[in-house]
């Protein structure tokens, strides 16, 4: 049974820990996950959420990591901001996500972006009209806000937290549709 809360998922310190990257050239050929981010990613798969990646880096990079942790099969789709020609903040990247997804503007009450950055992630989703979560889990950026556009909707430090707060909004959805 599938949900009614879309999930878009940023990847490096929102699932993968940075720090951990080992590179060859400019292509990450291997990388741990966050603690607890690679169970937390298959439960939000197996309970029929719908996740799609939305990514900026290499394509080569994301399958490699993806692959390793064995998350590829649960993104409905991929977006990688070295296929689509531009990277978060900008809207193409969340239009091509809703287009793989064949979402339509009156979807996007449906749609979370989780990520690290405020402004790539929270600035992004906030300008292209969909909530934000604020993964706090990493201490490698800033999480000022440099415009009110940048405040997310929504904040948490663990990827566990992720879990709870996508059924509590995907609750609210479906009382919605109820009334
Ligand atoms: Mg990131």
């Amino acid at each position: 049974m599938g949900k009614k809360l879309i999930i878009f998922t940023d990847i490096g310190d929102t699932i993968i820990d940075e720090g951990t990257e080992q590179r060859q050239g400019e292509v990450v050929i291997r990388a741990e996950c966050i603690p607890g981010a690679r169970e937390t990613t298959l439960k939000l798969h197996d309970a029929g959420y719908t996740i799609a990646m939305v990514a900026d880096g290499l394509t080569a990079s994301f399958h490699n990591m993806m692959n390793l942790h064995g998350l590829s099969h649960v993104f409905s789709a991929w977006v990688i901001s070295e296929e689509v020609g531009e990277d978060k903040p900008g809207a193409k990247m969340f239009q091509t996500a809703m287009q793989r997804l064949s979402l339509t503007d009156a979807d996007k009450d449906r749609i979370i972006m989780v990520g690290n950055n405020v402004i790539r992630d929270m600035r992004g989703a906030n300008r292209f009209g969909i909530r934000s979560v604020l993964m706090d889990w990493s201490d490698r950026r800033s999480f000022e806000p440099q415009l009110p556009e940048d405040v997310p909707t929504y904040r948490i430090h663990t990827p566990s937290e992720l879990f709870a707060l996508a059924e509590k909004l995907n609750a609210e959805l479906e009382a919605g549709e109820a009334r």
